[in-house]
């Protein structure tokens, strides 16, 4: 390129930068653990933030790869949000230490842990052993999979976007009220489609699906992944065989990121099915967002449980 070029395209860019105020520069950048998360952080930050998630839906977030590339989204971050309960503490730790961004550490106005908003399930008790690798040492951490902890983990983000942004709070709170509002509209039409299937039983590979059926009001005889993360011995999976019998329950609900072997295997003997959802946003072309999300959930179990 000549000089004159190089000059005149810089010149040009100053003019654009100066000339449209906001375009880029004032957005805050938020990176998000999941798509979930992201999804939220949108609908409360609306045009005043970029959100880029780092585990896309059809992955499973207990294990992502501390890719450079992350670091890099985390280093250019403002906001780090997270699932937490341990969710992503096989890589997230290192990616925030590869960042290098003081803003997003522990104790940061730039750091939010959104389960400190929520009422977590399936909190172990007694003395925890995690030689055994159990990939939920703190309890649950799948919480996004209750419609209402969705409305806790925006009142968090716009708590912090306030923090954060205080000049644009009147924004964030007029967003979160939206989302609020439309949430609670749509939670009636998804629980006015499952409610006729209320305490039906059904059997889940790993534990991803239980605030999902604790709240919709579906009955979960067991996992077969009966300590998250590890395989399940035959033992296990003969023993969940019988209770499955025992109670008539025919379906197994498995993620779509999970290989369905055991699962077959125990739908197999049941004379059962398995069905094979998404459990994030991203997780299908579908689920577009966490209103979509739910929109995928709960027509398919409706679906399924209306067959004769
Ligand atoms: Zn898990």
């Amino acid at each position: 390129m000549r000089p004159f070029n190089w000059i005149y395209s810089i010149c040009i860019f100053f003019l654009l930068a100066v000339s449209i105020p906001g375009l880029a520069i004032a957005k805050l950048n938020v990176v998000a653990t999941t798509e979930d998360i992201a999804s939220i952080v949108k609908e409360v930050g609306g045009d005043l933030v970029d959100v880029k998630a780092i585990a896309k839906g059809y992955q499973d977030p207990h294990l992502i790869e501390a890719k450079p590339s992350y670091m890099l989204k985390v280093n250019r971050a403002d906001l780090l949000v997270y699932q937490g309960l341990e969710l992503e503490v096989g890589w997230l730790p290192l990616l925030i230490q590869g960042g290098r961004n003081p803003k997003v550490l522990p104790g940061k106005p730039g750091h939010l842990d959104l389960s400190q908003a929520i009422a977590p399930l399936e909190v172990p008790t007694g003395t925890l052993d995690r030689s055994m690798g159990d990939v939920h040492p703190l309890g649950n951490p799948h919480y996004h999979l209750n419609p209402e902890n969705g409305l806790l983990m925006a009142q968090s983000i716009a708590d912090r976007l306030h923090r954060l942004d205080p000049a644009n709070a009147e924004i964030y709170t007029n967003n979160l009220e939206r989302f609020r509002h439309r949430l609670q509209n749509k939670i009636a039409e998804w629980k006015a489609k499952l409610e006729g299937f209320r305490g039906t039983r059904l059997v889940t590979y790993h534990a991803t699906w239980l605030y999902l059926l604790d709240y919709f009001g579906f009955e979960s005889i067991g996992t077969i992944e009966n300590r998250p993360g590890i395989p399940p011995s035959s033992k296990h999976l003969a023993e969940l065989s019988a209770v499955m019998q025992q109670t008539g329950t025919k379906t197994i609900l498995q993620a779509n990121f999970y290989d369905d072997e055991f699962s077959e295997l125990l739908a197999g003997k049941a004379q059962g099915t398995v069905m094979i959802l998404p459990v994030s946003v991203g997780g299908v072309t579908e689920a577009t967002d966490y209103f979509s999300l739910f929109d995928v959930l709960t027509g398919e179990l409706e679906n399924a449980f209306s067959r004769p």
